[in-house]
Parts: C-alpha cells; structure tokens; sequence
C-alpha cells in the first residue's frame, strides 16, 4: 500500500506540475512528502448537509498549490506563520478514528490535494477498520483529471469550488499564476459529473455521495460570480447543489503591486455588500436552481476566517 508515496518522488499532484521529488525538497504548494496538518476539530459551520447534528470531522493540512491572494486560510496555506506540526500516515489514521468515534458526521479534508497519497492510504486503512463515516473532499477545483481518478477511488463527497471563470479574474487572484484555473476547473467539473454525479443525500440530510460546488462571492467581481452560475446551468443543469458564500472577510491580503487593476485591488479591501450577493443570489433563482445553500453576511463583528493560532486538536468551531 506505500508504493503510494512514490507519487512524491516526482510529483504532478496539481496543474503545477513542478516535477521535484518532495522527498528531499518543498515544491510550489510549500510542503514536502512529510504530512503537515494544521488541526483536526469538529466543524459545525459547514453547509448544514456537511457539518449535521455533531460537526464536520475537519482536518487542515497546511500548504496549497493555488495560493490565492485573498486566502482566507491564509494563515496555513501560505503565510505558515504557525510552527507547523508533522505526522505520520498511521497518525493521520488515528486521527479520523478519533474524530469519528467524537461522533464527527464525516471525515472532511480541507486543502487535500498536495497530499493525496496520505489521504489514500489513511482511507484504506481507516475502511479496513471498520470505519463507514464519508469522506469529504473539500478541494479548490485545481484539480486534474488524473488527480480526481485516484481520489474517487476513496472519496464519496467532492465539496469542491468553482473560483474564476473569467481568465483576467483568475490572473489578478492568482498572481499572474496558475491563471489555466478556469479551463481545469471546468474539466474537473464534467470529469467529477460525470463520474460520482450530482449529491446525494441519506434519509436525514446528510451528504453521503457526489459534488456540491461551492462558489466564494468576491467584493466587486460579481461578473465573475455571475459568468460562473450562467455556466453552471449551461453545463450541468438547474438541480446541482450550490453553495453560495458571502463569507468573504478581508483579513490577510495578500495584494499584488502594479497588478493593473486598482478597481479589484480597492474592492477586495472590504466585505460583500447586500446588493452584490442579491445580483447572483438572483440570478441563480432566476435560471431556477433548487438545491442552493445562501449565507447571512457578515455582521462586523462576525469571524469567519478560522482562529487557527488559538484553536484546540479536536475542539469544536
Ligand atoms: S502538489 Fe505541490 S509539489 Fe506537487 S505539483 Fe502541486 S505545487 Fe508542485
């Protein structure tokens, strides 16, 4: 079962591609073959058909091959301004036992492509031990084709997000990089459709199988957002699950200079306003989408962006 971490040895885990053996050296994603995980807790603030009655068994892993500028886990994808805390593949296999026998309603991996091989391994070893909870693979839609095929081998719920659509978007949010997002989100998406199909639920609301899309709505690129749900129901259909979320709080920018466009650079300073988020809220009610999951916005003193410097292992958010 660990021929599975020679994938690290020269690794195309993500579009990135880098090629470097992660064995000996980080690659762009920031994390080498050593398993980073920032927390592991009980999230209760997920879409309600994710987190159910107990909370989400969430496990962060520190690191991200897309780095985006305005991360809102930026803390531990990019800025690592945490001592970062290593563990073993049978360490990570007590930690979803641990989570599922706190009563976690599945086992949800934040941020998991850079380390699939772990996440396979650990999910087989986990199903042979009995274990039945689904595992929920919480991505950011940078994803290959080749990726998604090993994970569909262990995953059950793709929580995946659809960022960019518009090419100029995705090259101002990715600092010029990665700026192929919107091509391979798309790809992922029909792969994903076509392979575990639309959501499914059990008897009592909770999510047991197939892709809930989530779409993060940005300060002044409602066009993008807009373009994203016109595209949606064009590829796929009114009765997908979509989560729109208005959560956006700007805390840790990561602002690129002379990017070229002052007007996104400004509207990215601030939160959501009502009317933004009602032009696409509208418009996916307008194109007559049924499974849609919306969010209040956020009070001023709302936190959304996790408190990871003073968080407790295993605690409840
Ligand atoms: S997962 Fe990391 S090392 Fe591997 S291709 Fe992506 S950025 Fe590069």
């Amino acid at each position: 079962m660990k021929e599975i971490f020679n994938l690290y040895k020269e690794c195309r885990l993500c579009p990135r591609a880098c090629g470097v053996d992660r064995t000996i050296t980080p690659g762009a994603c920031g994390e080498s073959a050593q398993l980073s995980i920032e927390t592991a807790v009980l999230h209760g603030g997920e879409e309600p058909c994710i987190s159910g009655e107990k909370g989400s068994g969430t496990i962060f892993f520190n690191g991200c091959g897309l780095r985006c500028i305005f991360c809102q886990n930026m803390e531990i994808s990019q800025k690592k301004i945490l001592k970062a805390k290593y563990y073993t593949e049978d360490e990570l296999v007590e930690i979803m036992q641990k989570l599922a026998d706190l009563g976690a309603t599945n086992i949800n991996f934040v941020t998991p492509d850079h380390y699939l091989p772990h996440i396979v391994y650990a999910v087989k070893k986990f199903r042979a031990a009995g274990y039945t909870l689904p595992i929920v693979y919480n991505c950011s839609g940078w994803e290959t084709i080749e990726h998604l095929k090993l994970a569909t081998e262990v995953v059950d719920v793709f929580l995946i997000d659809c960022k960019f659509s518009l090419p100029d978007v995705a090259r101002f949010c990715l600092r010029g990089k990665n700026e192929t997002y919107p091509q391979v989100v798309w790809n992922a998406l029909e792969f994903l459709y076509k392979q575990v199909g639309n959501l499914q639920l059990d008897e009592n609301g909770i999510a047991k199988s197939g892709v809930l899309v989530r779409h993060l709505v940005l300060p002044g690129m409602v066009e993008n957002s807009l373009d994203i749900i016109n595209e949606l129901f064009f590829r796929f259909g009114a009765d997908i699950y979509l989560s729109l979320m208005a959560q956006y709080t700007p805390s840790f920018l990561d602002l690129p200079e002379n990017c070229g466009n002052e007007n996104w650079r400004e509207s990215l300073k601030r939160c959501l306003t009502e009317s933004e988020y009602g032009k696409v809220v509208d418009l996916a009610s307008d194109l007559g989408f049924e499974n849609l999951y919306l969010q209040e916005l956020p009070e001023p003193d709302d936190r959304y962006i996790p408190d990871f410097a003073s968080h407790k292992m295993f605690g409840k958010w």
